[in-house]
């Protein structure tokens, strides 16, 4: 593998700005480079995706590599230090918006892929740099997943070069109370929509949530609260809408997690309804991608063999990886937490690196995530 041709590639697509739905330009960057690497087949897929697959000589199983290729934007007034897209290396670090979440783990995939020896192998590994990410986890995956048919999946969000077997997942919870408008010189002939919300409120926030021994707690945090009409001009608002984000445990489904809200005796009188969010995003390539925001957690056993053999290729790749569980939801929601598929992540970075102004990346475990991507082919296609 040539470090200095990952080194590049990975400025050149940090240099790429790539907002969630205007992945267009960096798209092709990164399928021009697959033909470069001398992938075997080369596809874009409807959601804009693409997908290169190298197979190697001996017919085996299905290794899928994904990184999303999707950033977020750079917060107005947040003051970065260094060019946002000048890709600068500094030091041992390479500076701007999604270099460690996460161009940087793509570039490594693409590069390990591609300096395979077909001739040792058994089986086909396919990387996927997948769109929309950042506002809809799992969903671009879905269709790479459809197309592809992978026994295994690695994602490549940052893990601290550790290997992660789970993550928790999260939901976003819906909530509205329906009262009944008057003028607010009359409130008494009204029903307040929002002393309806509190109340709601206070009773959602006394449900006991679980706990998990290797993910953590599960989380209910309150993120906005709007009444109608808004702005409340003398008038008594007859609707009330909050959102609350919800990170899930592995085995929670929307029922397990809607029920305890629904069925609460005190509010029995109320007249509210509590839904999970749904919402649709467009592609940059016109494709419209619908989500019912409910992202599964996922958790693959230790003595997987998936997990054993990863292990194994990244030890023998020189690292010393330990075991891990992600905090923030991933497109592994998708690939283990939906469809069931062996998923495992192992990539650059600490998951506090994502979303920050100054976002850096560190050169030597760039090298070293490509290394390890090597190894774990070679391991789980050993054959
Ligand atoms: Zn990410």
């Amino acid at each position: 593998m040539n470090n200095d041709a990952l080194i590049s590639f990975t400025q050149k697509i940090v240099r790429e700005q790539s907002l969630s739905g205007e992945e267009g330009a960096v798209i092709k960057i990164i399928a021009d480079e697959m033909r470069a690497l001398g992938f075997d087949r080369v596809w874009i897929d409807k959601n804009g995706s693409a997908i290169g697959e190298i197979n190697c000589e001996r017919s085996g199983p299905t290794l899928l590599f994904d990184a999303h290729c999707d950033t977020v934007g750079i917060a107005p007034g947040s003051i970065w230090t260094r060019e946002p897209f000048g890709a600068e290396i500094e030091g041992s670090h390479m500076f701007g918006r999604g270099a460690a979440d996460m161009k940087g783990a793509l570039a490594a995939m693409l590069h390990a892929a591609a300096s395979v020896d077909r001739s040792r192998l058994a089986g086909k590994v396919i990387v996927s740099d997948s769109v929309m990410e950042e506002i809809f986890e799992g969903g671009a995956l879905k269709t790479v997943m459809d197309e592809t048919r992978p026994d295994f999946v690695v994602i490549g969000e940052s893990t601290q070069l550790n290997l992660s077997r789970g993550g928790r997942g999260r939901a976003e919870i819906h909530l509205e109370t329906i009262g009944k408008p008057a003028h607010s010189s009359s409130p008494q002939l009204g029903i307040n929509a929002v002393h309806l919300m509190a109340k709601v409120i206070a009773e959602v926030e006394k449900i006991p949530l679980g706990d998990h021994a290797f993910l953590g707690p599960a989380i209910l945090a309150l993120t906005d609260i709007i009444s109608e009409p808004y702005p409340g001009y003398s008038v008594i608002p007859s609707r009330c809408k909050a959102t609350y984000d919800r990170r899930l445990l592995p085995g929670e489904t929307p029922e397990s997690v809607l029920n305890p809200i629904l069925s609460i005796p005190a509010l029995k009188e109320i007249n509210f309804a509590a839904q999970i969010a749904e919402s649709d995003h467009k592609a940059y390539t016109g494709e419209i991608l619908h989500a019912d925001k409910f992202f599964p957690a996922w958790e693959l056993d230790e003595n997987n063999g998936f997990v054993q053999n990863a292990l194994k290729g990244l030890r023998a790749s020189g690292l010393d990886p330990q075991l891990s569980a992600y905090r923030f939801c991933t497109n592994a929601a998708y690939s283990m937490g939906s469809a069931n598929i062996p998923t495992i992540g192992f990539g650059p970075g600490a998951e506090g690196d994502a979303h920050v102004v100054d976002e850096k990346l560190s050169l030597d475990e760039l090298e070293k995530t490509a290394r390890g991507y090597l190894g774990i082919i070679e391991s789980v296609l050993a054959g």
